[in-house]
């Protein structure tokens, strides 16, 4: 089966994730596509095939040459978001793209346009795969799923290209930020893996966010309005104040690259109590405590002239940048450096302003950054993928695997 024959298949099984079930996998349609690339697996004679009861398929492939070689690992995951169904998806292959605006869904006047999505003109000449305007597509991470498998095949059908040991993982519930927390390092067994799970050829990954939630009640104390001079405490505008105290331009909507910030999730509340909630990211760790420290140092200033108690923050870290796990063994990258030059792929290292399954694996042990899987567009109906980023994606794992073993 080759590789766009394997990613149709794989974008033809439902495995949306849930953030409501508290089970894992989120959802049963994730279990069936794991017991599906089980099979697939066992007929390709792949080794040491387990997958447990939460989803998790690991897979090997032996080493081909004798000499001691690191064990490396490629993974990706089965789920995609909860964000739009991936229900019946319905792929259309535009072949040879000319650089036109393509109807998606000529009912519902569904285009995907280089007006509003220009990267698409990158692809001029390529063959996409898109949607039928009504569900994502799913490349998201099926496409990482469809790459390590095929080139998992292009090394056993070309013995004369050696390699170490290889392991391939495939994770559940990725999108609903679970997929690394059930996730056996121990028994995976690599000294490194990379995540297929990045957009455009060339995305080489190692840098994300640190990561922190905060939530801060303020209590009010409520008067009759008739009657409420020095008496009322309105907790809403109390709130409001604690809000204005935080920097105006440090927001998602005015930073990019480097630059961290707060962002406001929530506030609810009346004169009696209100309920605010952050999220508060940056790369460097340093800045991410100092924001910490910050958001306590104002929630000091209201308690200090409302009363004691007035307001209260409770901060629970989430997440860290998984570069400081990175840097000691930063041959990976080289590694992968190298491998996307090789195959004519021009490496494009970039921050994620977000979380990854990688870091939280790295954290765990596993040193594990992340690569381009091809698609564009993620968790919606505009979401397409040259099938050609999709072979590039394939030939770096292939040439990961020789350069590993050539050192
Ligand atoms: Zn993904």
């Amino acid at each position: 089966m080759a590789l766009v024959e394997r990613f149709l298949k794989y974008v033809s099984f439902d495995t949306q994730s849930s953030e409501e079930t508290e089970v894992t996998p989120s959802t049963p349609g994730q279990m069936v596509f794991a017991r599906y690339l089980k099979e697939e697996l066992e007929s390709l004679g792949l080794e040491d095939i387990t997958l447990d009861e939460h989803g998790y398929l690991f897979a090997t492939l032996p080493a081909n040459i004798d000499k001691p070689v690191p064990s490396i690992g490629f993974i990706a995951h089965m789920d995609t978001s909860p964000d739009m169904s991936g229900k019946d998806v319905s792929p259309r292959i535009v072949q040879n793209y000319d650089g036109s605006d393509i109807v998606l869904c000529e009912e519902e006047k569904v285009v995907l346009s280089p007006e509003q999505f220009p990267e698409l003109l990158d692809h001029k000449g390529e063959d996409l795969i898109v949607t039928n305007g009504k569900t994502l597509l799913g490349a998201d991470d099926k496409a990482g799923i469809a790459e390590i498998v095929s080139a998992i095949v292009y090394l056993k059908e070309h013995p004369e290209i050696k390699h170490g040991k290889i392991r391939i993982g495939f994770n559940p519930d990725e999108e609903i930020g679970l997929g690394a927390h059930k996730f056996i390092v121990e028994k995976f067994g690599c000294d490194w893996a990379y995540t297929m799970d990045g957009g455009e050829a060339g995305e080489l990954e190692f840098e994300n966010f640190n990561a922190a939630s905060a939530k801060i009640t303020f209590k009010g104390r409520n008067v009759h309005p008739g009657y409420a001079k020095n008496k009322m405490i309105n907790s809403i505008r109390v709130a409001n104040r604690f809000c204005a105290m935080l920097p105006g331009h440090e927001t998602p909507e005015h930073t990019e690259g480097y630059e961290g910030f707060y962002h406001l999730i929530s506030f609810n509340g009346d004169v009696e109590q209100t309920t605010v909630a952050y999220i508060i990211r940056d790369h460097d760790r340093a800045r991410f405590e100092t924001r910490k420290k910050e958001m306590e140092q104002f929630v000091q200033k209201i308690n200090a002239e409302y009363g004691e108690g007035t307001a209260k923050l409770e901060l629970r870290d989430q997440y860290y940048n998984m570069r400081e796990k990175i840097e000691p063994v930063m041959h990976i990258i080289d590694t992968a450096f190298a491998a996307m030059e090789a195959v004519g792929v021009k490496p494009n290292v970039k921050p994620i302003r977000g979380g990854t399954d990688g870091a939280q694996l790295s954290f765990k042990g596993l040193p594990c950054p992340n690569i381009f899987a091809g698609g564009l567009n993620f968790h919606g109906r505009y979401e397409f993928i040259p099938i050609q980023n999709m072979e590039k994606a394939m030939n770096v794992i292939v040439k990961i695997a020789e350069l590993v073993a050539a050192k």
